[in-house]
């Protein structure tokens, strides 16, 4: 059976145009729609959740970067703008599941690594991704610039 919707998970570096070339190249080949999500990590999950200090200002600055950098990618990746393209807050794995479950997707693709590099490849997001999910997982193997 062919992919009928596709989701890529991006992390906004510049390690994500081969994870969206990639579910480009399934979705182009299966007739699929694809979509894209970006997910803001809350500052005081990163920290552990108990930072005594306020992070409203930093965690507005790192949601106007991110928003940024999708306007920028949605302009490189047409296709990926308007209702496909999606951003909210929370936690990686949860949004992910949340939104390919509600948004019936039958492949989530991520990078194999991204932002926490490969030596840390099994507390990653690809990692975490893949458990529970709702559906197939590619991870598109990335190699690391030395
Ligand atoms: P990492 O866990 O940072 O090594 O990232 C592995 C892959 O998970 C990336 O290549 C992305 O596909 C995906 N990913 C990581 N962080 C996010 C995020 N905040 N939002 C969406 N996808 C992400």
């Amino acid at each position: 059976m062919p992919y009928t919707h596709i989701l890529v998970a991006v992390d906004l570096t510049e390690e994500c145009d081969p994870v969206i070339h990639r579910a480009r190249e399934i979705a182009q080949g299966s007739g699929a729609k694809l979509s894209m999500v970006h997910i803001v990590e809350p500052m005081a999950m990163a920290f552990g959740g108990d930072v005594p200090m306020d992070l409203s200002q930093l965690q507005q600055q790192q949601f106007d970067q991110a928003k940024e950098r999708m306007e920028r990618l949605k302009l490189k990746y047409p296709e990926l703008s308007g209702a496909n393209a999606h951003m909210t807050y929370g936690q990686p794995r949860q949004e992910i599941h949340d939104l390919a479950k509600t948004d019936g997707c039958d492949l989530i693709v991520v990078g194999s690594h991204g932002r926490h590099g490969l030596a840390l490849l099994l507390g990653s997001t690809a990692n975490d991704v893949l458990h529970g999910a709702p559906c197939d997982v590619l991870a598109v193997r990335l190699i690391t610039k030395k």
